[in-house]
């Protein structure tokens, strides 16, 4: 039997940008605080928490936290708020200044740039259309830099819905982690709409590779293992993907929530994971299949 890992799985670029820019602030000595857990894998997460990293957990938060309480007598320990991939709003933003945090901005050049292109069309009047889903933080965030009208659609149901007025012109984007193929579905219903304005391909290439590459597995494997956090958005997508393909594809965070039985018949087992699931969790998954089957 064979296990064969997809050739795009674990950190992306921003994520492991993110992740290794706690681990460097840890070292200043200073008190660390992430907006939010740095990314959305409860391992990562756990093991910062042991270091010593504090998780934000809302605007209120933050509203309450007082820098100057934060920080000891010696400038060594003032605290640090580290702004994670997903980036926050520009109210988030603000707050942070107004309130003299020490801040370091984590957000993906990827998520940075949606929101300056949100920012800029907003402000020349264009009504911005998100495609993702919205609950999600990165949503969320690009929602709070746009400075006039914004809807976000998850479905096609929602695209459908959506009342295209002729006077109005609009700037559509997506989520980074969002399925090619549902947001090229979602375009097409709102070009035969006959939509007035522009589309900017927001999905970021780590996401497209991740779930090519995951498909491709997918489609030759007998079973197949998403790896990745129980909120990360772009893992639930691998799993939806890989589970099209194969009828046997798990959903695990860590190793124990494995319980596999492969019957004599599996010759290859595919593993691939989500852009928050670090390469130590990945490395322990293929190992542990590949001695005990
Ligand atoms: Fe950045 Fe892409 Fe990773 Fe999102 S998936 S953090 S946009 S590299």
């Amino acid at each position: 039997m064979e296990v064969r890992l997809a050739e795009c799985a674990g950190f992306c670029f921003g994520v492991k940008r993110a992740v290794d820019t706690v681990y460097e602030q840890i070292k200043t000595g200073k008190t660390i605080y992430t907006y939010g857990p740095i990314v959305h894998n409860e391992e990562v997460v756990k093991d910062l928490e042991k270091q010593g990293v504090r998780v934000i957990g809302s605007r209120e938060e933050l509203l309450s936290m007082n820098p100057e309480k934060v920080s000891d007598d010696q400038e060594a320990k003032k605290g640090t708020i580290i702004i994670r991939a997903h980036g926050v709003p520009r109210e988030i933003q603000n707050i942070l200044e107004q309130k003299g945090f020490e801040c370091v901005d984590a957000t993906c050049p990827f998520v940075k740039r949606i929101h300056r292109i949100v920012e800029k069309e907003s402000n020349s009047g264009k009504h911005i259309i998100i495609i993702g889903n919205p609950g999600h933080p990165e949503v969320e965030g690009i929602r709070g830099w746009c400075n006039g009208p914004v809807t976000v659609l998850e479905t096609y149901k929602e695209a459908e819905k959506f009342e295209v007025k002729p006077e109005e012109e609009l700037c559509i984007v997506s989520q980074t982690t969002f399925n090619y193929n549902k947001f090229q579905h979602i375009v097409e219903i709102f070009e035969k709409k006959g939509y007035n304005g522009t589309v900017v391909n927001t999905i970021c290439n780590a996401t497209e590779e991740r779930q090519r590459s995951a498909k491709a597995l997918a489609a030759q494997a007998d079973v197949m293992i998403v790896i990745g956090g129980r909120h990360s958005s772009n893992t639930r997508k691998l799993y939806e993907i890989c589970s099209g393909e194969c009828a046997q594809t798990y959903y695990i965070q860590t190793l124990d929530d494995l319980h596999l039985e492969l019957p004599k018949a599996v010759r290859l087992v595919g593993i691939t994971a989500g852009a928050s699931t670090p390469n130590k969790l990945i490395e322990e998954v293929q190992n542990y299949v590949r001695v005990n089957f």
